[in-house]
């Protein structure tokens, strides 16, 4: 039989034609797509890149603002309030912290892999998430920056404080040397110093300076003892004493802040006025001699001053009214214990703090030290020996 061939041919050549077709439509469209497909999963991979790369830095940011604060809350822990001219900085320190929770991030999964625009979305929010975690950098790196610059004000602080507090004059040498190298380290310190390091030392030094003259003082007569001063504030306790040529009556500033509280409290009825000031070295000699004999030495050391540790030759005292406990009871002594810190003056020996200052509660005994330590010993509730870190015990 003969067969036709063209009658299969035709439908052959048909089916290839469509076939061809089919192929060309094949290159012509899926083609561009796997290309945008693969621009697409670039975009995704160079944006996953970019956001792990800001994911790192905001750890770097956050391990170099916890570091700041460790080294904040070191200088904190070491300083403590006596050697920052500006405690509100130690109370900014104090209070830092470091939030642990960071941005969360979408895993680089698209939701549909094969979708140029299910994965064009994902990149959106990958670029998202790095702006967020670009921001947080910034935030952190601002922390630091604040932390640190508060340390370092803590650090200018406390070298303030030793140029203000000289070395105490009867420590040898040594001692001498070691505090000044101590003080001179904390001027200008590197960048990378070690702050709390060079401020530890710093105290040590001092420390160690101040016992030492202590001592060597013991063994000096009344008029070779040399003041001591720390931060400005001259200390005249059963400790340490001064020289038996010191003083000239009260000073200027303590008799003008004595007439600005005179006259506060007048305004308000209360009647203030000086039974003692300044005594010199041979009149305390002469009171507390005299005490000594009526009394006997243990009964007169609880209120009265051996000669060269009185208060009252320092010329920043003096007793006010009745020199009397009950003065404590009167308005004019509550007055006086709620205002004077206002004026520059504390109420030197308070009650409750016998074993520490040396001396019985006396309401009536005043001392200027001016008004910012008076206002911070009177906040914190310390003695001028809590305050400083000193003793007051007579070694004789
Ligand atoms: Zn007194």
């Amino acid at each position: 039989m003969q067969v036709d061939r063209r009658r299969f041919l035709f439908p052959i050549v048909g089916i290839v034609a469509v076939l061809v077709a089919a192929a060309i439509v094949v290159v012509a469209v899926v083609v561009p797509q796997r290309a945008e497909l693969d621009a697409a999963t670039a975009r995704l991979a160079a944006a996953v890149g970019e956001r792990d790369a800001a994911a790192a830095a905001v750890e770097e940011a956050r391990a170099a603002l916890l570091a700041a604060g460790d080294e904040a809350s070191g200088l904190v822990a070491v300083v403590g309030r006596g050697a920052v001219a500006d405690p509100a900085t130690l109370d900014a320190l104090a209070a830092v912290t470091v939030d642990a929770g960071e941005p969360p991030v979408t895993a680089a999964v698209p939701a549909s892999p094969g979708d140029a625009a299910a994965i064009d979305a994902v990149t959106a929010r990958v670029e998202g998430e790095t702006a967020v975690l670009e921001d947080r950098v910034a935030s952190l790196a601002a922390d630091r920056d604040a932390v640190a610059g508060a340390s370092r004000s803590v650090v200018a602080s406390v070298h303030a404080w030793g140029l203000n507090t000289p070395t105490p004059p009867h420590a040898p040498a040594d001692a001498a040397a070691a505090y000044t190298t101590a003080l001179d380290a904390l001027a200008e310190p590197a960048d990378d110093a070690d702050l709390v390091g060079l401020v530890t030392a710093f105290r040590t030094a001092f420390t160690t300076a101040l016992a030492a003259h202590e001592v060597a003082s013991r063994s000096l007569d009344a008029a070779s003892v040399q003041p001591t001063i720390i931060n400005g504030t001259l200390i005249a306790n059963k400790t340490f004493r001064i020289p038996s040529s010191y003083g000239a009556g009260l000073t200027p500033e303590t008799e003008a802040a004595f007439a600005a509280m005179q006259a506060e409290a007048a305004s308000l009825g209360l009647d203030l006025y000086i039974s003692s000031g300044f005594r010199s070295f041979a009149s305390q000699e002469a009171i507390y001699g005299n005490y000594v004999a009526t009394q006997g030495q243990a009964e007169a050391d609880t209120h009265s001053a051996r000669p060269g540790h009185s208060e009252h030759q320092t010329g920043l005292t003096f007793d006010l009214n009745s020199i009397t406990e009950a003065f404590g009871s009167t308005p004019e002594g509550i007055w006086v214990r709620d205002n004077a810190h206002r004026f520059g003056f504390i109420v030197r020996y308070p009650p409750g703090k016998e074993a520490i200052t040396g001396y019985i509660w006396e309401p009536w005994h005043l001392r200027f030290v001016g008004v910012p330590l008076a206002t911070e010993l009177v906040t914190t509730g310390l003695t001028v020996e809590e305050y400083f870190g000193i003793t007051s015990a007579y070694s004789y």
